[in-house]
């Protein structure tokens, strides 16, 4: 016989065994120039799908709230998924958060850049070379190379010009360059995403930086007519970063392409591997292809 104070502690036991063996995986919110508070909420249903991530988060104070308080517990979790930016806000980080950022990456800690992320901190030289690329926040060729695809190579161009810029958004499609990374194996090369915008000319210090895939940027829709970085991985350290550009909002998350993408993404950045079976549903290279969320 098992009294009931015995039996709550071995319910409470096995639930610690379970949330041990998840990844946990940490949102970074609060402040972006985007919608954080309808695309946080997917980006946990996205993650915690087939229950391979715990999803917490830390959301920094308000606009006009002091920042000084402001301590995620980076250094505690797999990855860090940034839905973050500090872009016309005074979001910036204090001295401590900016330094414990570093040290958890550093250490190990995986990290998502996600699409926003990537205008934020542009004066901050350690988190522009985590998130290897950036746009937008006075960023131009001091920022570093602007690189896109060509060739079946990548150029690293430095004549001077702004860095950050999406025409209208569209569906388009996503050609992988690295079809054989455990991020992208076993998916199809090319496939259509969902209405999105689609970034280009971003710039950014660049080193350790592998370009997963990329998107022909139409000039119909504004673009520079060229295949620009969408999926890319940067290694700082003993940290593993997966940047992905896409997901401006919900309807754009709509996207299965997507949120298999950033799932994969952020088991990869968590451990350096993607044990997620294949997708029973993705877009092909015709067509787009939506899951409710
Ligand atoms: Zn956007």
């Amino acid at each position: 016989m098992v009294n009931r104070r015995a039996f709550n502690g071995m319910l409470m036991a096995a639930a610690a065994r379970v949330a041990r063996g998840r990844l946990k995986a940490l949102i970074v919110d609060g402040r972006n120039n985007h919608d954080w508070r309808a695309t946080s909420p997917l980006l946990e249903k996205i993650l915690s799908t087939g229950g391979l991530f715990q999803v917490a988060f830390a959301t920094a104070p308000p606009v006009n709230a002091r920042m000084a308080e402001f301590s995620p517990a980076f250094s505690s979790c797999d990855v860090i998924v940034l839905n973050y930016s500090d872009f016309g806000n005074g979001g910036e980080w204090p001295e401590n958060t900016r330094a414990a950022f570093q040290r958890a990456v550093q250490s190990g800690v995986g990290v998502v850049v996600y699409h926003a992320a990537s205008s934020a901190f542009p004066a901050w030289p350690e988190y522009n070379r985590i998130t290897g690329l950036g746009g937008w926040a006075g960023r131009d060729e001091r920022s570093g190379p602007y690189l896109f695809w060509k060739d079946d190579s990548i150029i690293r161009a430095t004549d001077p010009a702004k860095a950050g810029h999406h025409g209208p958004r569209h569906e388009f499609a996503i050609t992988a360059r690295q079809p054989q990374h455990p991020i992208l194996a076993g998916l199809p090369s090319v496939w259509m995403h969902a209405s999105d915008e689609l970034y280009d000319t971003l710039r950014g210090p660049a080193q350790e930086l592998e370009v997963l895939a990329t998107a022909w940027s139409d000039p119909t829709f504004q673009g520079t007519g060229r295949h620009e970085p969408m999926l890319f991985t940067v290694r700082y350290g003993a940290g593993r970063v997966f940047h992905i550009t896409l997901g401006h909002d919900p309807e754009a998350m709509r996207c299965s392409g997507f949120q298999v993408v950033i799932r994969r993404g952020a088991e990869w950045a968590a451990t350096g591997r993607v044990r997620q079976a294949a997708p029973g549903v993705f877009p092909t290279d015709r067509r787009v292809q939506l899951s409710p969320l």
